[in-house]
C-alpha cells in the first residue's frame, strides 16, 4: 500500500455471502464459535481478492446476535447464553488466580521472600493487578503480612530485595521489568517500556 493512499476498509455489516454461510452452518448444526471461524475464513478471502485492508472480525457472540435476527433463536435464548458466556469467562478467571497463586506459593516455598517468615502469607501483586488484569506468576510475589505493607508503602529496602530475588528466579527478568525510583526512600517495580 502506497503511505499516501487511504485504507481501504470492508463493511462490517454481513453481507449475503456471510449470511448465507450463517444459515447453511446453524442448519450443520455447527456452535456459533465454529460458524465465527468460518465466517473469518471468508471474510478473510474476500478481503484479500478485494484488496481491502481492514476487514471486520466476527465473533460468536456477533455470531448469536445474528442468529437471533434472523430468528433462528429466540431473544431469550440469546440473552441466556450471552449470561452462561460472562459466567464461563468469570470462572476461567477465578481459576487463573488459583493456578498462579499455587505456582507462586510453591517458587516461593512457601515463605516470605524477604524474611522467610511462613505464616500470614500473602500474594502479592508486584505489578498492580489494577494495571494488568492479570494473574501471573513473574508479577507475583509471595510476602508475610508484614513485608506485604512495606511492599504497599514502596519500602525501597523491600523493592530491591524483591527484584534480587525475581531476577535469580526469572531468567530475564530485567528486560521486562526495572525499578523505578520515586524519592530516597521509596521506589517501585514497574514494566519497562519497550
Ligand atoms: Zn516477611
Ligand atoms: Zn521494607
Amino acid at each position: 500500500m502506497n503511505s499516501n493512499e487511504k485504507p481501504k476498509f470492508m463493511y462490517s455489516r454481513w453481507d449475503i455471502e456471510q449470511k448465507n454461510l450463517l444459515s447453511q452452518l446453524w442448519n450443520d448444526g455447527k456452535s456459533y464459535e465454529d460458524i465465527a471461524i468460518a465466517v473469518n475464513e471468508l471474510i478473510g478471502r474476500i478481503a484479500n481478492a478485494r484488496g481491502f485492508d481492514i476487514h471486520p472480525v466476527r465473533t460468536a457472540n456477533a455470531v448469536a446476535i445474528q442468529c437471533e435476527k434472523f430468528g433462528f433463536i429466540t431473544k431469550r435464548k440469546l440473552i441466556k447464553w450471552q449470561k452462561l458466556q460472562t459466567k464461563s469467562r468469570q470462572s476461567a478467571r477465578r481459576n487463573n488466580l488459583f493456578r498462579a497463586k499455587k505456582e507462586v506459593q510453591s517458587r516461593d516455598d512457601h515463605k516470605c521472600v524477604i524474611c522467610g517468615n511462613d505464616n500470614k502469607l500473602v500474594f502479592a501483586h508486584i505489578i498492580p493487578f489494577i494495571e494488568t488484569r492479570q494473574n501471573t506468576v513473574i508479577e507475583a510475589v509471595t510476602l508475610c503480612f508484614h513485608h506485604h505493607k512495606h511492599f504497599d508503602e514502596r519500602c525501597i529496602r523491600c523493592v530491591n530485595k524483591i527484584f534480587e530475588y525475581m531476577l535469580k528466579k526469572h531468567s530475564g527478568y530485567q528486560d521486562k521489568y526495572e525499578i523505578e525510583n520515586l524519592s530516597p526512600c521509596r521506589s517501585r517495580i514497574v514494566q519497562k517500556v519497550s
